[in-house]
């Protein structure tokens, strides 16, 4: 959705509550709590079935136990913001389980160095080359330092925990 936004040049809450006024749109957890109005809207813009359009969300798990689910901050692995072509954070580090980065080996990263602040790509000025920097320093987030976290069973065993639970939403939609 904000990539939606920006593509015509407007401030993603501007663009979206257009469409949507009822509620101001909290974009960093959006994928937890979409409006099943908002989501049959979204789907009639972009000509694509309400289900495909649920399914790019968290939606399918709503089931699942949420305070297991749910993360409170966007997360983000800088590597794979950075072999993008157009940066966009994944469905999958919204999940608060999801700690680690299973390409790169390395802890996902909530927030901004520089200035330490939580990420919000809808408050990225629409000026910015993408929305893979810090909307309040303007940080490149890809350029973000990373450290590889050494191997051991415990790694491991959580590697594959999350490895199951992605396999759950592959299930769904793949490369997410
Ligand atoms: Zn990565
Ligand atoms: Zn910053």
């Amino acid at each position: 959705m904000i990539r939606i936004a920006r593509a015509y040049g407007v401030k993603p809450s501007s663009f979206w509550n257009q469409f949507w006024p009822m509620a101001d749109i909290s974009f960093a957890i959006i994928d937890h709590g979409l409006k099943e109005g908002l989501l049959r809207l979204l789907s009639g813009k972009m000509s694509v079935s309400y289900e495909t359009t649920a399914n790019t969300t968290l939606l399918p798990f709503a089931s699942a136990d949420h305070m297991l689910l749910r993360a409170t901050r966007l997360r983000f692995c800088p590597c794979r913001l950075a072999q993008d072509v157009t940066p966009y954070f994944r469905r999958r580090w919204q999940m608060l389980p999801m700690l680690v980065c299973e390409v790169h080996s390395i802890l996902l990263l909530a927030a901004c160095q520089q200035c330490r602040e939580r990420l919000h790509p809808e408050l990225v000025p629409i000026e910015a080359a993408s929305i893979a920097s810090c909307y309040r320093c303007g940080h490149d987030l890809r350029q973000s330092t990373t450290h590889p976290i050494p191997r051991s069973k415990k790694y491991e065993r959580w590697l594959a925990f999350q490895g199951r639970l992605l396999k759950l939403m592959d299930g769904h939609t793949p490369g997410s």
